[in-house]
């Protein structure tokens, strides 16, 4: 069968750290990079006799990705010890929600893609709290062993296998974590291993309506090992077929220097897991009117705000989808806006060229990248105003990431100001027309043209200052006479 004939199945589980200021059942700092070992106690060393305490804001932040992600909320959880030996779990069970999760179904639109029924929805099977493990660091001498990390609150958010491709499957990633960062439940950071996705991928031939087997490739930490890894996958399990073999079921590792997928071990169930209710930790109850009371606080979600910017400013969804992917580059979009610009489309296309070009070359945030998007606005104004033209306006910008200036003060001290005064651009004219007696001959025997050239010639006599809107009236009205 030919590789076309094929269709890939694909479920992600991915797995995000919530921010709070303490982890999930004790009071140590859940923060990222401290020294090794800094935040421990002995409830998140996993010491014998000790008991876990719920931390409440965790809680808050799993509510918010449920609402968020249109989960229903239930209003009795359980949490469950899955018990396994790993070095950087010395309880040897971690704590997670298991048969009861906090947050069931619900689902995530894809932006920019869409099917016969409308836009590409991932449905969720379930969102449910658990707590990280330590984190083993293997040296030529040895292993350590890091607890920073122990019982630091994470949420599991986990898909259907709706996902058909590697483009769906980083698109879904990429608008959760949009999400995740909007309500301020995750700060989305791959790299830092704050959200991390484990990749379930099978493939069946076009058209079929089961399922083939599935395997699991675990841990990936960046959209782009996401995406290489399923292509590798899905090709890896056609062959396979082709070649009369069989999928067997299994958890694979990505590597990253090979770029292949190799088995780790055979698939564990749930039953090798050993799972019952945590004795130490009653039923979380949430109320109605808990859950009422966060949906009261929850902020814009970027597909709220894409249909905005695409309702109220005629974006198309692609602008739109660039704009909100990051909660940052959003609110930068708006706060120049605010500087009083009537274009706002303008503004829009700003941000994607301009500004998203610093972003993306330094590598840096928005808000250390590019000038405060105030400064941006007030610069786009004065294009607006006719005080200098968008080219130059460009090179203000230029200027102005370098020296962190305000728009008006890099405008006056590089000389961008354009000329709109109706004498100084008449003068210019003059001359230019005086210089080009033939030209004017011929234009005004119909060579209209040479118009353009005539233009060219003022602006160039202006040092490129003119204002081309003016220059155009004053040009037309002289040549006519
Ligand atoms: P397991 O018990 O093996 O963890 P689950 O049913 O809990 O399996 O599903 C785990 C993930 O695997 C989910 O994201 C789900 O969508 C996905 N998944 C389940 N079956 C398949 C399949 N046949 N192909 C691809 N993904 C699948
Ligand atoms: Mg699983
Ligand atoms: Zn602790």
């Amino acid at each position: 069968m030919a590789a076309e004939e094929y269709e890939a199945v694909i479920g992600l589980e991915v797995h995000t750290h919530l921010l709070t200021n303490s982890k999930l059942f004790c009071g140590c700092s859940s923060a990222f990079g401290a020294g090794p070992n800094e935040n421990v106690c002995p409830v998140c060393m996993g010491m014998p006799g000790v008991l876990p305490v719920l931390n409440r804001h965790a809680v808050e932040l799993a509510i918010r990705a449920g609402l968020a992600a249109h989960c229903e909320i239930a209003h009795e959880s359980i949490f469950a010890r899955k018990s396994y030996f790993y070095p950087d779990l010395p309880k040897g069970y971690q704590i997670s929600q298991y048969e009861l999760p906090l947050c069931k179904g619900g689902y995530i639109d894809l932006p920019g893609i869409s099917d016969a029924d409308g836009p590409r929805r991932v449905r969720l099977v379930r969102i449910h709290m658990e707590e990280d493990a330590g984190k083993n660091i293997h040296e030529a001498d040895g292993s350590l062993v890091d607890f920073n990390r122990s019982s630091v609150p994470l949420v599991e958010i986990v898909s259907e296998p709706d996902i058909r491709s590697a483009a769906e499957a980083s698109a879904y990633l990429r608008e959760l974590r949009g999400i995740l960062r909007s309500i301020d439940a995750s700060d989305g950071k791959m790299e830092e291993g704050g959200l991390r996705c484990d990749v379930n991928v099978s493939v069946r031939p076009k058209g079929a309506t089961e399922y083939g087997t599935k395997t699991e490739i675990k841990n990936l930490n960046s959209f782009r090992f996401v995406e290489k890894a399923i292509e590798y996958e899905v090709a890896r399990q056609i062959d396979t077929l082709d070649a009369g073999g069989r999928i067997l079921q299994e958890t694979h590792l990505w590597d990253p220097v090979r770029e292949e997928t190799r088995p780790m071990r055979s698939k564990e169930f749930a039953n090798d897991y050993r799972y019952f209710p945590e004795p130490d930790l009653p039923p979380l109850r949430v109320t109605g009117e808990w859950i009422e009371e966060i949906k009261s606080t929850m902020p814009e979600l970027p597909a709220e705000k894409r249909a905005r910017f695409i309702r109220e400013i005629g974006l198309t969804e692609y602008e739109a989808t660039v704009l909100t992917e990051d909660r940052e580059v959003g609110n930068y979009f708006e706060t120049m806006v605010a500087a009083g610009l009537r274009n706002q489309k303008t503004a829009a296309n700003w941000v994607m060229t301009e500004v998203l070009r610093v972003v993306n070359e330094s590598g840096r945030p928005i808000g250390e990248a590019a000038p405060a998007a105030a400064e941006s606005g007030a610069l786009l104004k004065l294009v607006e105003q006719a005080t200098l033209s968008l080219n130059a306006a460009k090179t203000a910008f230029a200027a102005m990431c370098k020296s962190g200036k305000g728009a008006a003060a890099t405008v006056s001290e590089l000389g961008l100001v354009q000329v709109s005064d109706e004498g100084a651009i008449a003068g210019a004219c003059d001359r230019v027309l005086a210089a080009e007696p033939d030209k004017v001959a011929e234009y005004r025997a119909g060579r209209d043209k040479l118009f353009g050239f005539f233009v060219g010639q003022v602006m160039k006599a202006m040092g490129g200052k003119g204002n081309p809107k003016v220059v155009n009236e004053i040009l037309k009205a002289k040549l006519a006479g």
